[in-house]
């Protein structure tokens, strides 16, 4: 049986993106001052996070996987981040 690369198996995942309320927030200025971009970007799995050209940093919710790390290694007021309500967030397909 074919197991195959780990983005083709992440790609089987399921997401439901909760479009009223995101379970990512940034805060922006905050995030300026602490250089979170850099540690959000380097930790997140799902390239979540990403530099936009104006310097902010750009959330692709739909695509977390719910680990966590980011909420862990992210400077005090940067982010703000809870699980997504009930029925939202990701469907694992394997493992
Ligand atoms: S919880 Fe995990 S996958 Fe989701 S944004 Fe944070 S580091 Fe990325």
């Amino acid at each position: 049986m074919e197991i195959g690369t780990v983005p083709e198996r992440l790609a089987r995942n399921h997401y439901d993106l909760d479009e009223e309320e995101s379970h990512i927030e940034v805060d922006q200025e905050v995030a300026r001052r602490t250089g979170a971009a850099k540690i959000l970007i380097a930790v997140c799995p799902a390239h979540v996070y990403s530099q936009a050209p104006d310097g902010t940093i750009a959330v692709e919710a739909a695509a977390c996987l719910e680990c966590g790390t980011c909420l862990a290694v992210a400077p005090p007021g940067s982010l703000r981040w809870h699980y997504p309500r009930g029925g939202f967030g990701v469907a694992f397909r394997e493992g």
